[in-house]
């Protein structure tokens, strides 16, 4: 990336764009040397700044303007802390020495940015090299959340796996029928669990790496929403109602039917798991143009609609004191927006807090559609 916008900024304006006073003990350069380095610097896309001896900023490229968010010309002759609250993470070399990158936050009128930044000491000053690592730093957020999520996911089943199984192993004499029972349950829940979360990582990741199969075929939209409100029934909590809404004459669609299953059930399940109150979950399917939308509405806790964008985020989850502390891995709504893309389809959110929520997926009719008329019996 070379950048030719704009000219560098300099404390000495006459000189035309100086690259800094000289080193200690060489003579100063001719003034085109400097007009020649400081041409060079404006194509660099590394930011350049080079400050005074007493930290006043002498010299900066284009780049460094635009990184640091400063104006030309006027900022000349100031402090770098005081242009750029977050410099004075920036460590400055001793005598001769230069620094080990450090990576800092700086805020300009185009939002938040990160920065790393090297210093080297040249006798006269110090010269900083800028680069911009925002997309970087986000990547490594990323990373580090997604340990933190995915840890305290899988030990929250594992505890009761474990704690069950002890029980079981300590006090099998002393339990009656039903306690071993219920334990035995909760065995065979939580591991369900385990292996869901470590499924979703996985699909995610072959996601990201572009390695997940489609088999396309004309899919019966109603048959397959009634076979996910029948699986997502066994795992819903008494007091959620599931329910169908759906006309029994629509035209087929275009679909990998087992990934469809598997983006509406997650459809579903949140809206059971967002659900604590319980209330009604209703999938319901309709014609619209050229497709078929299906809707998954619930009354549960709703998210505000600033984030609607956002929980479509890998590992993205909505403020922990919203959630009420429902556990999730924020992969769920990523992996469906990805599945449904793949299938030429869209996805889409509307909600307010408190108000419950609703998805929607859009996908296309088959080729040749037929309207899918209900069986004889
Ligand atoms: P997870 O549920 O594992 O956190 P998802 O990717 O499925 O991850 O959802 C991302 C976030 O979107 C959730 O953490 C939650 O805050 C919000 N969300 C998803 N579905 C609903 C819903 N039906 N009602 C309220 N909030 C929801």
């Amino acid at each position: 990336r070379a950048r030719a916008r704009g000219g560098a900024g300099c404390a000495t304006p006459r000189g035309g764009g100086g690259a800094g006073p000289a080193p200690a003990g060489r003579p100063p350069p001719a003034p085109e040397a400097r007009a020649d380095a400081a041409r060079a610097l404006a194509h660099v896309s590394d930011g350049v700044v080079l400050t005074g001896r007493d930290g006043r900023l002498v010299f900066w490229n284009p780049a460094a303007a635009e990184l640091l968010g400063l104006d030309d010309g006027d900022r000349a002759g100031r402090p770098l802390p005081e242009l750029v609250p977050s410099w004075r993470a920036a460590t400055s070399p001793g005598n001769g020495g230069s620094t080990a990158p450090v990576v800092l936050p700086v805020t300009t009128g185009a939002g938040e940015r990160w920065l790393s930044v090297t210093s080297a000491d040249f006798g006269d000053g110090v010269v900083y090299a800028l680069r911009d690592v925002t997309e970087e730093h986000a990547l490594e957020t990323m990373r580090s959340d997604f340990l933190a999520t995915a840890s305290h996911e899988l030990r929250t089943p594992m505890t009761s796996i474990y704690g069950a199984a002890r029980t079981l192993l300590a006090r099998d004499g002393e339990l009656d029928a039903e306690r071993r029972v219920a334990f035995l349950e909760m065995i065979a829940n939580e591991s369900e669990r385990l292996a869901r979360i470590i499924d979703e990582i996985l699909l995610a990741s072959r996601l990201d790496a572009g390695d997940v199969d489609f088999a396309t075929e004309p899919c019966d939209a109603v048959a397959l929403a009634r076979s996910v409100l029948d699986a997502a029934e066994i795992r819903a909590p008494r007091n959620v109602e599931l329910r169908l809404a759906a006309p029994s004459d629509l035209p087929t669609i275009a679909c990998d039917p087992n990934r469809l299953r598997q983006i509406l059930l997650n459809l579903v399940d949140n809206a059971i798991k967002y659900s604590p109150e319980g209330g009604e979950v209703v999938l319901s399917v309709a014609l619209i143009g050229e497709g078929l939308r299906f809707t998954v509405r619930d009354n549960g806790i709703g998210f505000p609609a600033d984030e609607t964008e956002r929980i479509f985020e890998r590992f993205y989850r909505v403020d922990p004191e919203l959630r009420q502390g429902i556990g999730g891995t924020g992969l769920g709504l990523y992996i469906s927006r990805e599945l449904v893309e793949r299938m030429n389809g869209r996805i889409s959110a509307e909600s307010a807090p408190g108000r419950g929520s609703t998805f929607a997926v859009d996908l296309p009719l088959a080729p040749d559609a037929q309207p899918h008329l209900p069986s004889a019996e």
